[in-house]
């Protein structure tokens, strides 16, 4: 079998413009494979979520390349970017950033909203991946009448929904007690070996020990 890279970085750098500069991300070089598992791990203000962004699309780096499923970012328009975005990637947060008005179904039909799917396949994809995070009892619940370990499978099952290459969590765990955040981990795990290639930011220990693929972010740089 060939091993196509879904991600790939070549000394991908981001500086935010400021006095001093800030030099967030220094030159990262780094290849994902389908199926892979990785944690990313580093103190607050490492460069984290500034790596995790680029890596997901949502900022351009300022020197470097990406190149996603085999498309490189810098040759892509604003409009092709979202477009990879919206077919490719999925991400979760910390902060699940879900719509407190809606119910599960349609935050995760959401997912789908710039696909150009019809509502109503929209909200059959979201029913199934609720079922897949284990969330088939609550489909027509408001997210307020959630628990914070049920939002974020909402969250995790809004990002799996489009069927992506590659899942980011920058601290999925971050907003958890101990027994939400094992659940959730054990949830991305069984996600990962059916098949799901992941990214994992976390702060802690447990969460990177499940994955096999483990690195240190220091200082804007990515350390094995
Ligand atoms: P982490 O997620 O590891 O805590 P971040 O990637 O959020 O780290 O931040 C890395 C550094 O970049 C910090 O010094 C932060 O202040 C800076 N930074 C992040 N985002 C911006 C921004 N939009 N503008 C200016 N500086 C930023
Ligand atoms: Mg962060």
């Amino acid at each position: 079998m060939r091993h196509v890279p879904v991600l790939e970085l070549h000394d991908v750098r981001k500086t935010y413009p400021g006095e001093p500069p800030v030099e967030s991300v220094r030159g990262v070089d780094l290849s994902i494979e389908a199926g892979d598992m990785l944690a990313i791990r580093g103190a607050s203000g490492s460069g984290k979520s500034t790596l995790l962004n680029l890596m997901a699309t949502l900022d351009r780096p300022t020197t470097g390349s990406i190149v996603v499923d085999g498309l490189a970012v810098e040759r892509l328009s604003d409009r092709e970017l979202a477009g990879v975005r919206a077919h490719r990637i999925g991400v979760v947060f910390q902060q699940f950033f879900l719509l407190e008005s809606l119910d599960a179904v349609d935050n995760v039909a959401n997912g789908l909203l710039y696909r150009g799917v019809p509502a109503a396949a929209r909200r059959a994809a979201a029913r199934e991946a609720l079922e897949r995070v284990g969330l088939g009892h609550r489909l027509r619940h408001r997210v307020t009448k959630l628990s914070g370990g049920e939002r974020q499978r909402v969250a995790v099952a809004r990002a799996l929904v489009g069927r992506p290459a590659i899942v980011f969590a920058d601290e999925p765990t971050g907003n958890l007690d101990s027994t939400a955040s094992a659940e959730i981990m054990t949830l991305l795990t069984e996600l990962n070996t059916a098949g799901t290639t992941m990214v994992i930011i976390t702060h802690e220990q447990a969460v990177a020990d499940a994955c096999r693929r483990r690195f240190l972010m220091s200082d804007g740089r990515l350390i094995t």
